[in-house]
């Protein structure tokens, strides 16, 4: 990111070990202070309960911190995350939705179990739940366990062989409908930020389609960088948010130092003249 008066180094998108990251909320607090991060949201899959101790440790070290948490939803069939960012943690409606999503995850581990014994693996749900422990149960903890027992060289190849959506099949079809969920959350007076959209499975025509539908439906805002993502695909981001009239967010998806993950606080540099970021107000 260039220098200028308006420079903030933000990161709205991480992850610590209450979802599928490797450190704590504490320590990934550290790093993000060690990293220079000046506005820091932690983001985990569809839970709140690391975000007190992100917060307290955040205050520790004056790091301006937003509560924040990535939603798993769907859109015609196709698995999408949204950030929700600024928000009261007592917030009911968003509560109500966590815990819905949480009980999806539970009975979806259940039946990703099940199709890895139908294709000759051994019974892992037990060792994922508890290697989940208090974290939310997905499935990289699956991808641990393969790689652990041997079965897959690495996580990587555990989503290409197993895990991911086209192996899934109906079973990625689970989520909340992205309508359902906007339509809870729209008046909630929180930030509603569609997460990395050059992720899906998408055309440029269907993404059109879907920001459409994600306006439509009471979405503020997109990520426009997330991670190490290609300089051409934020330049179209930048573009779509404007085109929409989305706020633009940013982040590194950081879950650990392994991995695809960028360092906290480091993604590709945007321009941050050219659209309406989403922390204008924050800071
Ligand atoms: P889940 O939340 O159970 O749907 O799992 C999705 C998570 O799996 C993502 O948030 C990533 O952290 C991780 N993931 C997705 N694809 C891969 C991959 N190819 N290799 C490693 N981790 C992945
Ligand atoms: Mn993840
Ligand atoms: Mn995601
Ligand atoms: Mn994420």
């Amino acid at each position: 990111m260039p220098e200028s008066a308006s420079y903030r180094k933000v990161d709205l998108h991480t992850h610590s070990t209450f979802s599928d990251g490797r450190l704590t909320p504490t320590q990934l607090v550290d790093l993000a202070v060690e990293q220079k991060v000046s506005l820091f949201a932690l983001t985990d899959h569809d839970t709140l309960d690391g975000l007190a101790e992100a917060r307290a440790q955040a205050a520790a070290h004056q790091l301006p911190f937003l509560n924040g948490v990535e939603l798993s939803t769907q859109w015609k069939g196709i698995p999408l995350h949204m950030v929700a960012l600024n928000f009261d943690p007592n917030n009911a409606a968003l509560n109500a939705l966590v815990e819905k999503n949480q009980g999806i995850r539970l009975d979806r581990a259940r039946r990703i179990a099940d199709l890895l014994v139908k294709q000759g693996l051994p019974d892992l749900f037990d060792e994922a739940v508890a290697l989940a422990g208090n974290s939310q149960l997905g499935r990289p903890h699956f991808a641990s366990l393969m790689v652990e027992k041997g079965l897959v060289k690495d996580a990587n190849k555990a989503f290409d062989r197993y895990l991911g959506n086209k192996r899934l099949g109906s079973l990625r079809d689970v989520w909340p409908e992205l309508e359902e969920v906007l339509g809870v959350l729209r008046e909630q007076g929180m930030a509603l930020i569609l997460a990395h959209p050059k992720r899906y499975p998408l055309t440029v025509t269907k993404l059109k389609r879907l920001l459409a539908d994600f306006t439509a439906w009471g979405g503020t805002g997109m990520e426009i960088a997330s991670g190490n993502e290609r300089p051409d695909h934020v330049r179209l981001l930048e573009r779509l948010s404007q085109e929409f009239g989305l706020d633009a967010s940013v982040g590194s998806d950081f879950h650990g130092p392994f991995g695809p993950w960028t360092q906290v606080g480091h993604f590709t540099q945007i321009h941050e003249t050219s659209v309406d970021l989403v922390w204008r107000d924050w800071v």
